[in-house]
């Protein structure tokens, strides 16, 4: 028997959850499908040693129910990932969420049919439901990224991957490790992983920027300040670009307009507190080469002053713009190379050469470990929806429309494609944000049209193709006018070989 539903939704992160939450208010069926056994998306499948949030507990939160955002209690400026599985877990019971969840189903397929004006969503178990309208909550850092490294499936240790880490956890006492990767995963879990293990080999392709997080736990007092303004809180973090407040002040000053004293007296302070903000020292930092490089200098002084080895420290110097990869957020991540288990590999010019039964290759050096940690990101963005076989008007695939990139209409919609929803979509501020701000936004935007539609009478909606180009080459004008596609990033898709070179986010972020 079909299912027929008002909504169907893919994923149960912060985006699904939500956005059932929109629809059941407006009065609407609704069937979330979830391949995890359970909700909160991100912070379902990453649970590696170290996992966090790296924007503020108070502000990586849920600001649609105020009476939620009094109640819940963060404990740490940045949310160790149980405890923001436990909140997501908390949303979907506060809300009574879980009889419209239905867990372990992954979607393999959509298909419109434009005469009855209706989606029909089959599960990869061979089951179908049908929706008038198909949401997509499916992330933009979900569909895990495993290099395919010749003998990748020949090793006969433990592999494992940041972004499907088993619920039981991993002991790597006394444990040989390689960790393949540095990015924002590797640099949270290797200093965590280098304090059990007796060897750790960190395969390092590009070297990142990273800054301290500064953690700690929140006061009492902290907390009620917040509480207490949390409406004018929101309000203020909302006019940033990323949706992301700081204690410091709002950059008016060009980095070359201030002495270099007055620069590194900035720098320190904003090193000192911690965080993303970093990157907020000043208005340029993301647009000019020579502004950026000062803060870019500045953090490879403090990687020179924390690492005693000048080579390693050296290796682990990144030589790129600051931020045009994500910049990483860490807790002690640079000082883990002082210690004498720690070896950083350099695969930057000799490539990771085969995975053996006993270890890693590279060139003609084999490193025999008894567990290896993929922290090797995401078919960001794309993948987990192209994973789906999407069919729209005409029988038209999603796969095929985004043969060259994805196109989108404000990250929300796609020609061809009625009725479907992308929550955070390609072409949308999504991951260059605060992103459950970004989330309650689309979740809202299409919680209204769908109440437009509904009560004007439509029975589909679809951007029109002069809108989605418009939209397309603003996208793209907004991310050449910065440094952001100077480097090879997950943004640019330029991780996953193959892949369409498109800058996927749109820079100019969700600020209102
Ligand atoms: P997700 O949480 O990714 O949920 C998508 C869900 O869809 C998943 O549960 C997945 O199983 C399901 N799904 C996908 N495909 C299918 C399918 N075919 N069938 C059925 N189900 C499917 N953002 C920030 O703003 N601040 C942070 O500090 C931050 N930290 C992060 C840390 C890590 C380790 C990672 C990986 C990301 C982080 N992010 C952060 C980004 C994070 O992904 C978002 O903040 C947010 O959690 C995304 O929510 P979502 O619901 O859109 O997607
Ligand atoms: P990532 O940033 O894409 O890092 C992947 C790492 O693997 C990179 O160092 C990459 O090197 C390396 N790699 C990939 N393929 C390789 C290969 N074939 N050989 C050698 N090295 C290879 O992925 P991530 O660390 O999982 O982070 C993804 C995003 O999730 C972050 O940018 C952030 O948005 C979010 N996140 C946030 C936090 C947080 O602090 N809250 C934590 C984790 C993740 P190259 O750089 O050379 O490609």
């Amino acid at each position: 028997m079909v299912n027929e539903f008002d909504v169907v939704i893919v994923g149960a992160g912060f985006a699904g959850m939500y956005m059932l939450h929109r629809v059941r208010s407006l009065g609407l069926t609704a069937r979330v499908l979830e391949a995890g056994d359970g909700v909160g998306g991100t912070w379902y499948w990453n649970r590696y040693p170290g996992a966090r949030c790296d924007v503020e507990s108070m502000q990586y939160s849920y600001q649609f129910s105020d009476e939620l955002q009094q109640d819940w209690e963060w404990t740490e400026r940045y949310a160790t990932q149980p405890e923001i599985l436990e909140y997501a877990n908390h949303v979907a019971d506060r809300f009574d969420l879980r009889g419209d969840i239905q867990c372990d189903t992954r979607v393999a397929a959509a298909t419109w049919d434009d005469a009855s004006a209706r989606w029909t969503i089959r599960t990869e178990a061979g089951d179908e439901c049908r929706g008038r309208f198909l949401v997509m909550a499916t992330g933009c850092l979900s569909s895990a990224n495993i290099p395919d490294f010749p003998g990748r499936d020949s090793f006969e240790g433990a592999p494992y991957h940041t972004g499907r880490w088993p619920h039981e956890g991993v002991d790597f006492t006394g444990k040989r490790v390689g960790v393949i990767g540095t990015g924002s995963s590797a640099i949270q879990s290797i200093p965590i992983i280098a304090e059990q293990a007796a060897q750790l080999y960190v395969f390092q392709r590009t070297a990142s920027y990273s800054v301290p997080a500064a953690n700690r736990k929140l006061t009492a007092d902290e907390v009620r300040d917040v509480k207490d303004e949390y409406a004018a809180f929101r309000a203020f973090n909302s006019l940033m670009p990323t949706a992301i407040g700081s204690k410091q002040p709002i950059p008016e000053a060009s980095a070359l307009a201030v002495s270099h004293d007055e620069r590194e007296r900035v720098y320190e302070a904003r090193w000192d507190e911690g965080g993303l903000p970093f990157l907020g020292a000043f208005i340029d930092l993301l647009f000019s080469p020579e502004a950026n490089e000062t803060a870019a200098e500045f953090v490879r002084a403090k990687i020179r002053e924390i690492v005693k080895d000048p080579k390693v420290a050296d290796r682990l110097t990144p030589k790129t713009v600051i931020g045009c990869k994500r910049l990483c957020v860490d807790t002690g991540y640079f000082a883990t190379f002082n210690k004498p288990t720690v070896e950083l590999v350099d695969v930057s010019s000799t490539p990771i050469s085969e995975i053996t039964p006993h270890g890693l290759r590279v060139g003609d050096r084999e490193f025999d470990v008894d567990a290896i940690v993929f922290a090797t990101g995401f078919d960001a963005m794309t993948g987990a929806l192209l994973n789906i076989d999407i069919r729209g008007r005409d029988g038209q695939s999603l796969r095929h429309a985004w043969e060259a990139g994805p196109r989108t209409y404000l990250g929300l919609g796609t020609v061809g494609f009625p009725n479907f929803f992308t929550i955070s979509g390609p072409g949308s501020p999504s991951v260059l944000t605060n992103m459950i701000v970004s989330i309650e936004q689309h979740v809202e935007w299409i919680a209204d049209c769908m109440a437009y539609l509904r009560d004007n009478g439509f029975d589909r909606i679809e951007a029109t193709p002069d809108a989605q180009d418009a939209w397309v080459d603003h996208v793209n004008a907004i991310a050449d006018f910065t440094l952001f596609p100077s480097c090879n990033s997950w943004y640019l898709g330029a991780n996953v070989p193959g892949k369409p070179r498109v800058f996927m986010p749109y820079v100019a972020g969700c600020g209102r």
